[in-house]
């Protein structure tokens, strides 16, 4: 066995980042602006993360293999947004859903649902999502229960059996009804948004180490050193202090070991479940729909199937593009988790046939990522689990002074699964050990 190349030993690093992610990057560019030099160490071989844009020939958008819409307003994302001189593209256009072979307008099913949820108010213990529907929304239609499910499922990404009723009802009564309905898209992509704030590193202060992959951390007050394979060769670094935003998955998973152990992280550790997601970008020879009964879904913005196993479908509006992107998450997404591109994609079209009665054009290109497989991700982004409340804050917190947290999944203030959540979070961790 070769000696490990020490990556730190040509300059000494003030701090370590592992993840060069959005949390990564917002924490390491902090930093270095501090003054603080910092060694960034990242597995893939690019930057971003669970944020991936493709630019394809001939497609006015970016195909988001990832990461796509910002909700609502985030500060975070908004601030960065105008440094780098790109904009937020607000989403447009109504929502349909397929029932008995049919395609309706979506309406105001889900402002009725988050009435009920206020009227009955927060769970005083916590049970699952499931229970909270059976038992306190039982009076709302079984449409409508039909979505609140499929919500939990699509959006949080979470299973209704296992999700914590008290985290679905305060995130979705907190929110207004004009913040739940804005989604907007960064101009360009957020791949390009991360290159712009990757590109802002003072390439003096702070390094970057692609195709790095951290296998053991080993931690005290003052010291952390770390060792792996770096472009297959063994390496290691070290510095006073480290900064660990690996995904929820990837902590889970044990994938990295630490030494000692995060014990005072275990129980947070079971409090949140990794989100599984399955996203299609489906790219046909021209915008098919747009033409289907008399141009009624010209500016549709997204379709539904309650019942198929990709529930939801979304064009690129305001952009015309011949692109819809399917989506599935929560228990849909898992079973089909690690079929294969070919049946996934399969699964995906048999799903859109089923909302247009099987007038679909030509598929041109398809393109898709399987997260839960990838073993820098283990998962989209997380949800809380029945009883995990404040795991998000725990998960979050220092250890020692030499171990900090940042991702998605340690943001508590209101922004978790999303990049705004991660780059706030980057922030946070960044300016706790400036003190
Ligand atoms: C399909 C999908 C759709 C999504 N849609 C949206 C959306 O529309 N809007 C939104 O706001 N959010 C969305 N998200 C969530 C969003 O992408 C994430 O919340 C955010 O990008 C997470 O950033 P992060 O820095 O916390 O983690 P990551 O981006 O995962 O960064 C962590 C980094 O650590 C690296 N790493 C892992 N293991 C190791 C190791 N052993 N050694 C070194 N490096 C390692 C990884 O490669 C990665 O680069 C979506 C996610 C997915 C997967």
């Amino acid at each position: 066995m070769p000696p490990a190349r020490n990556i730190s030993q040509h300059g000494s690093f003030d701090v370590l980042v592992i993840g060069a992610g959005a949390a990564g990057l917002a924490a390491a560019a902090e930093l270095g602006r501090a003054g603080k030099s910092v060694l960034v160490l990242e597995a893939r071989d690019r930057i971003g993360g669970r944020c991936w844009s493709l630019d394809e020939p001939g497609l006015p958008v970016p195909v988001e293999l990832g990461a796509e819409f910002i909700h609502g307003r985030p500060a975070a994302t908004f601030s960065l947004l105008l440094r780098a001189g790109m904009v937020a593209v607000g989403r447009t256009g109504g929502g349909w859903y397929a029932e008995r072979g049919k395609l309706n307008p979506t309406g105001e099913i889900f402002t009725e649902i988050r009435k009920a949820l206020r009227r009955a108010g927060m769970p005083k213990k916590d049970v699952s999502f499931e229970a909270f529907l059976a038992r306190e929304l039982r009076h709302l239609s079984p449409k409508a229960r039909a979505f609140a499910r499929r919500r939990v499922e699509g959006y949080d990404a979470a299973d209704p059996a296992r999700a914590s009723a008290r985290a679905i009802v305060g995130e979705w009564s907190g929110e207004d009804d004009a913040t739940a309905a804005s989604h907007f898209r960064p101009s360009g992509g957020y791949g390009a948004l991360l290159e712009w704030l990757a590109g802002t590193l003072d390439r003096d202060r702070v390094r970057l180490e692609l195709q790095t992959v951290v296998r053991k951390v080993r931690w005290k007050r003052g010291s952390v050193e770390v060792e792996g394979a770096a472009s297959g060769r063994p390496f290691r670094a070290a510095a006073a202090r480290a900064l660990i935003t690996l995904p929820l998955g990837v902590l889970q998973g044990g994938g990295v070991r630490f030494t000692p152990a995060l014990k005072e992280k275990r129980r947070a550790l079971k409090g949140l479940a990794p989100s599984p997601v399955l996203k299609v970008a489906l790219r046909f020879r021209s915008p098919f729909w747009e033409k289907l009964d008399g141009g009624r879904y010209e500016d549709a913005a997204f379709f539904r199937s309650l019942e198929a196993p990709f529930p939801s479908f979304w064009t690129a509006m305001p952009v015309r593009a011949p692109l819809l992107t399917a989506w599935a998450g929560g228990p849909r997404a898992a079973r089909l988790s690690g079929a294969g591109a070919p049946e996934i994609i399969r699964r995906a079209m048999e799903s859109l046939k089923s909302v247009f009665g099987g007038r679909v054009g030509r598929l041109e290109a398809a393109f898709v990522h399987d997260w839960q497989q990838d073993p820098y991700a283990r998962g989209a982004y997380s949800y809380v689990a029945v009883g995990g409340e404040g795991a998000r804050k725990t998960l979050a917190a220092p250890l020692r002074d030499a171990l900090f947290f940042a991702g998605e999944a340690t943001d508590f203030e209101g922004e978790h699964g999303t990049v705004a959540g991660a780059l706030q979070s980057g922030i946070r961790a960044a300016r706790g050990m400036l003190g």
